[in-house]
């Protein structure tokens, strides 16, 4: 058979050839470094974390925590060998990061399926089938090269994104449906309304919030867009003064509290990520601020002190596709068949989330390469629901996405008993649906990495 080619050994291309050897297909793996590394990657190994060592949440209540289990039962080479190398970190999965890359390095080189070739890919193989894996900082001609396929403007090169958060962790008996000046569909936006006080105490939190830090190569980008008074942190806006964001993303006018008939003092807006509503967005909110005080502070909006979130806002260098239309759920181009995109480039955000792009990208690659169809991974499941979203998009500006409850197909029933039980309804189904997948791809293939 036809070895494929997989370009890129970050968490994606190393899931991603293991997954296609797993079926029995050779694989011919491309990796640049130690040649030429990116400017953020340092270490020789494979699948290099290239900042937090955390693959987050372990908990089944948790999405990233179920994709994580999910994709321990479906073989997964990368959260195997995170379960091997974990260092104690309470209710996160964290790893000792050289030993994680050491054994991805030595399981991807000892399999015999695997041909290792140590090259920079400057171009898309133009036959064969194909995983290209190369990464969110992507650059050079491989990054031409994408461009190109999509049709010239189709890569995003930085991202200035706002949180988003769980629509039913929103507290309804502060916040109120409505638009502004009352067009378009009051259900489009919620608004979280400000006192004077709860603005002062906002305001003074946002002024002394601590920051991510910063790469050399994000604040040279930073800066950039940092012109485009819309791409601006809203924590950068307010220490531009008291009233700076009172006239920009929290602008109260128009937006009248139904309870009282008064405009509020200063008001968030969150608006509708999806069309079940599951997830909204708070307008005008990007920031670079730590996850950690993402929380703390934007906690302190009316209506968000217990709000649970999809994604935090971030602010790097990313170079993703605009994928809806363009990848399949399996994250193969609906241009070329057997051309597969994986990782972060394809618009899923996180380690965990890039790996398993790559579990479904090997799987149905070779599955191509074997002559049949690839299989779909329902919308049930976590790991299904990323390909679907990086397939369909939302409503608003295809942005990448964490793994989130918010993505999966909703219940079809309701759940008593609060959030907690929902979710374990959500993982039970899906770990039920992962047992079937399993049973149908790999029948009595090796479980264990
Ligand atoms: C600065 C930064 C910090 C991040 N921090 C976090 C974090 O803390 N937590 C988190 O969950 N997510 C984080 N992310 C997001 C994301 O999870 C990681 O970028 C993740 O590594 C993406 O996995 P990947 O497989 O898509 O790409 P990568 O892991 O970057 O792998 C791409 C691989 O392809 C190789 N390559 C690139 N071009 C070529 C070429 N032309 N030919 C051959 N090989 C090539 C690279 O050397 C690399 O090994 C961060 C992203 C960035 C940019």
């Amino acid at each position: 058979m036809k070895p494929i080619r997989v370009i890129g050994a970050g968490l994606a291309g190393c899931e991603a050839a293991w997954q296609a050897a797993r079926l029995g297909v050779p694989v011919i793996l491309c990796e640049m470094k130690p040649t030429r590394y990116s400017p953020a990657h340092k270490y020789p190994g494979f699948a290099e974390l290239v900042c937090s060592n955390s693959l987050r949440s372990a908990q089944l209540s948790n999405a990233v925590g179920l994709l994580k289990e999910e994709m321990r039962r479906l073989g997964s080479l990368v959260i195997g060998c995170a379960d091997q190398t974990q260092v104690p970190a309470g209710a996160a999965l964290a790893v000792d990061r050289e030993r994680f890359s050491d054994l991805i390095t030595e399981r991807i080189k000892e399999n015999p399926l695997i041909t290792v070739i140590s090259e920079e890919v400057e171009e898309i193989p133009s036959d064969g089938v194909t995983v290209v894996a190369t990464g969110p900082l992507t650059d050079g001609k491989m990054a031409g090269a994408i461009s190109d396929l999509f049709g010239g403007d189709e890569l995003s090169f930085f991202d200035a994104v706002a949180p988003i958060v769980e629509g039913d962790s929103v507290d309804l008996s502060v916040a109120y449906f409505a638009s502004r000046y009352g067009k378009g569909e009051p259900t489009d936006y919620l608004n979280c309304p400000f006192t004077r006080e709860e603005y002062d105490a906002f305001y003074e939190a946002l002024l002394h919030a601590e920051l991510a830090p910063l790469h050399d190569f994000d604040a040279e980008a930073q800066k950039e867009l940092t012109v485009f008074e819309g791409c601006m942190p809203v924590e950068v806006m307010a220490k531009r003064g008291y009233d700076t964001l009172r006239y920009g993303p929290m602008k109260p006018i128009g937006l009248p509290d139904p309870r009282t008939g008064r405009e509020p003092y200063a008001v968030v807006q969150l608006r509708r990520e999806n069309a079940a509503g599951t997830m909204y967005n708070l307008v005008g909110f990007q920031t670079h601020l730590t996850y950690g005080e993402q929380k703390r502070v934007f906690g302190m909006i009316p209506g968000l002190r217990d709000a649970s979130y999809v994604r935090f806002g971030v602010m790097h260098r990313n170079t993703y596709i605009h994928s809806p239309g363009r990848l399949s759920p399996q994250y193969e181009t609906t241009s070329r068949t057997g051309l597969f995109f994986a990782g972060q480039m394809t618009g899923v955000e996180g380690y965990v989330e890039s790996a398993s792009s790559g579990l479904i990208a090997g799987v149905s690659a070779a599955l191509r390469a074997r002559g049949e169809k690839p299989t779909g991974f329902p919308a049930s499941t976590v790991i299904g629901s990323l390909g679907h979203y990086v397939a369909e998009g939302t409503i608003g500006k295809f942005q990448p996405m964490n793994a989130s409850f918010g993505l999966l197909t909703p219940l079809a029933y309701k759940v008593k008993g609060g959030k907690r039980k929902r979710n374990d309804e959500y993982a039970n189904r899906s770990l039920e649906m992962i047992g079937e997948l399993n049973a149908r791809l790999f029948g009595d293939a090796e479980k264990e990495v």
